[in-house]
């Protein structure tokens, strides 16, 4: 069933909800803010105290209470209550604050909310699918009031890298959509965050009074697949054209689903190929420093799971749209994972690895891994904190004039190394990426700028392109015009003080502008289902929710 679309508003119009109803109304709520002709018109009149707030004021209110709060998780459960609340304003505290607000609502603190979303939880958000309700999720999707165009979904089975959390994995699509329309204006009505709850083999949970899942074991096999076949057809037919958004899925499932769905309809993985392209981007701001092509370097990555063989895939591709062979790429990318070194030779090698299963002898740690390949880049994503050792460090600064290290693993307990720690072991010469939030370092009488790799440069992008093309597909050619267009959009101050990426404040015209490459990829590839603007910025630009009353 094909549910109608409510109004998008941004102010209450002459259908929307009056008094009462209207303030507990998140998509309309202004709260203190609604002027004094609102009050008469809409019913309000005495339901608020006298003092009309601005907009601003309001920000300001709201960034002062949060300022005063003692912790992360603490600011987290006060941004989600102002979420509930007012959406409008929630969303411009983010935009306007996207430094400070996206590490609170995202990486790290999200990791953390979700190993305690069962004590914190006050208002569901989004449509918790679970095991029981097999043979009729349809049904369920007529219980959605609005129009969805996009769907982030998890089954909580690898959340960051801490693992099954179950139905507390919400947390990451609810997280991952606020950045959607914070970060590249999809409007929150069209935003649906879905935990498919397959139960969970969290002992600690299954045990745990408050954990808020189904109560027993994953589903697994045939069951599996039959559950997640039946919930994308029930959500295409709800939503007809929404964009899927496959969300922290262990290995096993993430691989097999985005393989069976990426070429039939508009669905992609964020933390394999989300991940793959802003490390890309990444990897080639570093090259406008360090010089070369990127069919040049050779890259080691410590992980071999979703994110390693994400990027890895991304990058041969990259290096064979600069003219080298695959057979002479794969030469140059090479994985480590828990067992050592990724060769041929080796037993039990599950099918994402083989493709960078080279013949080499075997190589049981990454230190010696790098003094027998000698990379020009490393890129951790194995959720082993520490793992880039001062001698790791140290190492690459002895083979390489400007050593690439990239320390994506997050949350910050899982991080390789800290940006002070690549900087103070290769004499300042790293350039340096992480999947954490650090501070500025001060060496050498030079100031370090940090920055994240993090996928929120990409997937807001990437989704409003396809979304507002129409495209019937999320191909890597979209990803690596993505990554083209980041890497471009990071300006010279920047790489003077090492940061790879631009400044996060600058993330809706970085959106606007991946939005565009990628819609331009659709309407090249004959993909698009939405007939050509003639300004294609233009046309992009008018698609993007503006919070605002
Ligand atoms: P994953 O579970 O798919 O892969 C983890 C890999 O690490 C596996 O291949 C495993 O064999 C390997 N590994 C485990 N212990 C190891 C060890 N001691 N030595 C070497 N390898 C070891 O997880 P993933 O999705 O690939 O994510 C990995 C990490 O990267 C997580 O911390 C995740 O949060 C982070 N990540 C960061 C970004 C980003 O910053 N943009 C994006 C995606 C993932």
């Amino acid at each position: 069933m094909n549910v109608p679309a409510r109004a998008m508003p941004s102010s209450p119009t002459s259908d929307s909800p009056r008094g009462m109803a209207l303030l507990r109304d998140p998509l309309l709520n202004k709260g203190t803010a609604f002027t004094e002709a609102e009050r008469d018109a809409l019913g309000l009149r005495g339901l608020l105290p006298a003092h009309v707030l601005s907009m601003d004021d309001q920000v300001a209110r709201v960034m002062t209470n949060l300022r005063a709060l003692p912790s992360d998780l603490e600011k987290y459960i006060a941004l989600n209550a102002l979420h509930d609340r007012n959406e409008a304003l929630f969303f411009r505290v983010v935009c306007e604050n996207i430094d400070e607000i996206q590490p609170l609502i995202y990486t790290p603190t999200v990791g953390l909310a979700c190993q305690r979303f069962g004590l914190i939880f006050q208002r569901p958000r989004g449509m918790f699918i679970s095991a029981n309700d097999r043979g009729r999720i349809a049904e369920l999707f007529a219980n959605w009031p609005y129009a969805a165009k996009l769907i982030v979904v998890t089954d909580g089975e690898r959340i960051l890298g801490l693992g099954d959390l179950g139905a507390h994995g919400m947390g990451i699509p609810v997280g991952k959509l606020s950045l959607y329309s914070a970060c590249a204006g999809v409007h929150p009505e069209h935003c649906l965050p879905v935990m498919l709850d397959v139960g969970t083999n969290n002992e600690e949970f299954l045990n745990d009074p408050y954990y808020i899942g189904l109560r027993q074991k994953r589903l697994s096999g045939e069951a599996y697949d039959e559950f997640v076949d039946e919930f994308i057809t029930a959500a295409r037919a709800a939503f007809p054209g929404v964009l899927i958004q496959f969300e922290d899925f262990a290995n096993h499932s993430a691989f097999r689903l985005l393989h069976k769905y990426r070429d039939k309809i508009n669905v992609f993985n964020d933390d394999i190929q989300g991940t793959a392209a802003v490390a890309l981007a990444g990897l080639f701001s570093a090259l406008r420093v360090s010089g070369g092509k990127l069919a040049d370097q050779r890259v080691l990555f410590l992980g071999a799971g979703e994110a390693a063989t994400g990027i890895a895939d991304l990058v041969v591709s990259a290096m064979m749209a600069e003219g080298v062979s695959e057979a002479e790429a794969l030469r140059r990318t090479w994985l480590v994972d828990s067992r050592g070194l990724v060769v041929k030779n080796r037993a039990g090698l599950t099918e994402h690895k083989l493709r960078y299963a080279h013949d080499h002898a075997p190589v049981g740690d990454f230190l010696t891994a790098i003094r027998t390949l000698r990379p020009t880049a490393i890129i951790g994503v194995a959720a082993v904190g520490g793992a880039f050792t001062p001698e790791v460090l140290q190492t690459m600064a002895e083979i390489n004039e400007r050593p690439i290290v990239f320390a994506l693993s997050n949350p910050t307990s899982k991080a390789e190394c800290s940006a002070e720690e690549a900087y103070r072991h290769t004499g300042g010469r790293a350039l340096f990426a992480c999947g954490s939030p650090y501070d500025p370092v001060q060496l050498g009488g030079k100031k370090f700028v940090p920055r994240q790799g993090n996928n929120s440069y990409i997937f807001p992008g990437v989704g409003l392109g396809a979304i507002a093309s129409g495209s019937r597909l999320v191909t890597d050619e979209m990803f690596m015009a993505a990554a083209h267009t980041l890497a471009y959009l990071v300006n010279p101050d920047d790489i003077e003080q090492g940061s790879l990426y631009p400044a996060l404040p600058r993330i809706r015209d970085v959106s606007a502008h991946i939005a565009m490459a990628v819609a331009e990829v659709a309407y090249r590839r004959g993909l698009a289902t939405v007939p050509k603007p003639n300004d294609m910025m233009a046309f992009i630009e008018s698609q993007m929710y503006d919070p605002q009353y």
